[in-house]
Order: C-alpha cells, then sequence, then structure tokens
C-alpha cells in the first residue's frame, strides 16, 4: 500500500517529500531508507509504541512504516501526454491514495507555473489531467459493453448505465468519489475499475511559517472547495518544517517547531492521517526481544494479522491472545494483565482492533 504525493511543479512536494523522509523528525531507531529516489518507506509516529517500549524495555523497536511516492512531473496536458504526463499518470494508478498538494504560501522568488497563487485553480488542473484519464479508461469500457448491452443482456446493460453516468459526471468536472452510489454497485462495478479519481485524497496545504496553526485565506477557499469530498485537509509549513529538520539537535528542533507553535512536527501528523486514508491499522507484538507495530487492513482477522509476521502463522493459526493497548499500559505488564483476567482469548474469526496487543498460537 503507497500513498503518491501529487501537485503541480513548485508547490513543495520535493521539499515535503524530503522532510518526510527526514530520520531525524520521526524516530532515531529506524532511518528513513529510499527505495527509489522518488520512493520513501517512512516511520509512522506512535506514541504507544514510545510506552510499550518503556514498559518491556525491549532490545529494539520496530515501527509501522508506510510507503510514500513523489510523483513529479504532473502539469496541464499530462492526460494527452505532455510532459512526463504519461509517466506520471502511470505511476498514480499504481498508487492507493493521493496526497494532493496545494501551494498556499505567497512568495515573488518562486514562480507559480500559471502565474499566480490560487490552490482553487491548481487543484482543478490536476482534477482535469487525473478526470481525463479516468474518462478514457470509462470510454474504452463503454466500447466493450456497449455491444452486449444491445443484444438484451441485463448484466451489460445494468454496468453500461454505471459507465454512462460516471461518464457524465467527469465531464461536468466532478471527480468519480463525489458520485453516489449503491453500495453494491460501487463494489460491484466502480470499485474493480480502479478509477484514479476514486483514490481516496488528502489534501496538504502548504503555508508559510506564520500560518502553521492557523491557515490562512487560501486554505480557508480550499475547505469551503473540498467540502463536500469527505477528504480531510491538513495545513502544513513544509518549508519551514524542512529547515527545521536540518537541525542536528531534537531540543533545538523542538524548540523552533514550539515557535511556530507546534508539539510535534505537521509532517508526523501527515504520516498518520495517510496511514489512515490507506485504511491500515496497527496491532503490536510486546516481547523483551522486540516491540513491533504491525499493519493491518482495518477489518483484518487474527489469522490474516497473523499472516503480516509469516504466511505460516496465518495457515497454522490456532488462537490469538488478545490485550487492548489501554489494558496493557493500565497494568503494566502482560502478567498482570492475566493476573487481572484482561488477556482475552480469540479465535479465527476475531476482528483485530487497532492497538490490540497480540500474541498468535498456530500449528506448524
Ligand atoms: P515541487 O516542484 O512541487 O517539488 O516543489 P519544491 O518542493 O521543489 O519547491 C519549490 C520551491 O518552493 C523551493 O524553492 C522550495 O524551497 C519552496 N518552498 C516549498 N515550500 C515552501 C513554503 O512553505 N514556503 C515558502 N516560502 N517556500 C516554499
Amino acid at each position: 500500500m503507497k500513498a503518491g504525493i501529487v501537485g503541480l511543479p513548485n508547490v513543495g512536494k520535493s521539499t515535503l517529500f524530503n522532510c518526510l523522509s527526514n530520520a531525524k523528525a520521526q524516530s532515531a531507531n529506524f532511518p528513513f531508507c529510499t527505495i527509489e529516489p522518488n520512493i520513501g518507506v517512512v516511520n509512522v509516529p506512535d506514541p504507544r509504541l514510545e510506552k510499550l517500549e518503556e514498559l518491556v524495555s525491549p532490545e529494539r523497536v520496530i515501527p509501522a512504516t508506510v510507503e510514500i511516492v513523489d510523483i513529479a512531473g504532473l502539469v496541464k496536458g499530462a492526460s494527452k501526454g505532455e510532459g512526463l504526463g504519461n509517466q506520471f499518470l502511470a505511476n498514480i494508478r499504481e498508487t492507493d491514495a493521493i496526497l494532493h498538494v496545494l501551494r498556499c504560501f505567497d512568495n515573488e522568488n518562486i514562480v507559480h507555473v500559471d502565474g499566480s497563487v490560487d490552490p482553487i485553480r491548481d487543484k482543478e488542473t490536476i482534477d482535469m489531467e487525473l478526470q481525463l484519464k479516468d474518462l478514457e479508461t470509462v470510454e474504452k469500457k463503454l466500447d466493450k459493453v456497449k455491444r452486449a448491452a444491445k443484444t438484451g443482456n441485463k448484466e451489460a446493460q445494468k454496468e453500461e448505465a454505471i459507465l454512462l453516468k460516471i461518464k457524465e459526471n467527469i465531464e461536468a468536472g466532478i471527480s468519480v468519489r463525489a458520485i453516489e452510489f449503491s453500495e453494491e454497485d460501487y463494489q460491484d462495478y466502480v470499485k474493480p475499475s480502479q478509477f484514479i479519481t476514486d483514490k481516496p485524497v488528502l489534501y496538504v496545504c502548504n503555508v508559510d511559517e506564520g500560518a502553521a496553526t492557523t491557515g490562512n485565506a487560501y486554505v480557508d477557499k480550499v475547505r469551503d472547495a473540498v467540502k463536500n469530498e469527505n477528504a480531510e485537509v491538513l495545513v502544513l509549513a513544509v518549508g519551514t518544517e524542512a529547515d527545521i529538520n536540518e537541525l542536528d539537535d531534537y531540543e533545538e528542533r523542538q524548540m523552533f517547531l514550539a515557535d511556530i507553535g507546534l508539539e510535534e512536527p505537521g509532517s508526523a501528523k501527515l504520516i498518520r492521517s495517510a496511514y489512515k486514508l490507506l485504511n491500515q491499522q496497527t496491532y503490536f507484538t510486546a516481547g523483551v526481544k522486540e516491540v513491533r507495530a504491525w499493519t493491518v487492513n482495518v477489518g483484518a482477522t487474527g489469522p490474516q494479522a497473523a499472516g503480516v509476521i509469516h504466511t505460516d502463522f496465518e495457515k497454522g493459526f490456532i488462537r490469538a491472545e488478545v490485550i487492548s493497548y489501554n489494558d496493557y499500559v493500565e497494568y503494566g505488564s502482560e502478567a498482570k494483565v492475566k493476573e487481572a483476567g484482561k488477556m482475552r482469548v480469540e479465535g479465527k474469526n476475531y476482528i483485530v482492533k487497532d492497538g490490540d496487543v497480540m500474541h498468535f498460537l498456530f500449528n506448524v
């Protein structure tokens, strides 16, 4: 699962990517690693992990991670192959969620590709390129289904009707994620098509340092423009955070963050939001050798959670011993939780909850 950073040139995408990639900002234990120049695996900052570390004193601590891709090169006309257009769109298709960076700061020295600062226009430019690509997909699908629909095939007629609805909406500038479908139609016909504009999105308003906690007039406009999209809007002073990250000393970094009104880097919040956007959650394993955060999809079962550690754990799953994070912290150790009768034994149908501390029993 990965999230892609998109936005027009010069809005702060690479600065944000570098900011996320700066290990100092997240965790001293596990440095960021770059798979390719534009792909990074970023630790998910999680205070619960620090708490468990404190209680268990393990040899090592391993955080959950999320993969972030910097997708450069989207310009007006990308869907027609302008710039790195097609490459860009191929990259974005492979992501599972979109972090859309919008320039919400004034600075005469930083040229805007369209000559002025206007995040709403920028958003529409990007949306349109993505929508045009989806329109191509819809038209291809319509071509395929048309003949079968004509011969009276009910299934094909249903699909055709849904595709036509999508086509009309896109032509009116509406992204697939904002179109209403019945749950069944969505699952059967829309979701499998993997439209680019159906991917969940989070808007990152890149502001100057004075607006890091308050936002500004540009941010207000963005909030207003996306209010029907069911999308989170994050305010981030990307340039300032990048500067703060340059400092080696932790205390000093915290001081500068406090100066702009923050307790932790906005990028930490962004990483957690991206993780959520990808529909992911964390369970923990806590032993003296290792305390570790593992990632599962929301809704995963006990065996699926075990499978994240090893496929054999999933195949041979017998049961899981589960302690909720809050109980773990309240009683202070596994033994004390057991004593208090707060450890649960769960079977194959158990739906994992965020923060569960788990131990699996399995056949080999
Ligand atoms: P990209 O093309 O979207 O990847 O944009 P960059 O990250 O390369 O940023 C373009 C320019 O804007 C660089 O000179 C950055 O230093 C600058 N920049 C990025 N974020 C901010 C910000 O929040 N405020 C200001 N004033 N400048 C920024």
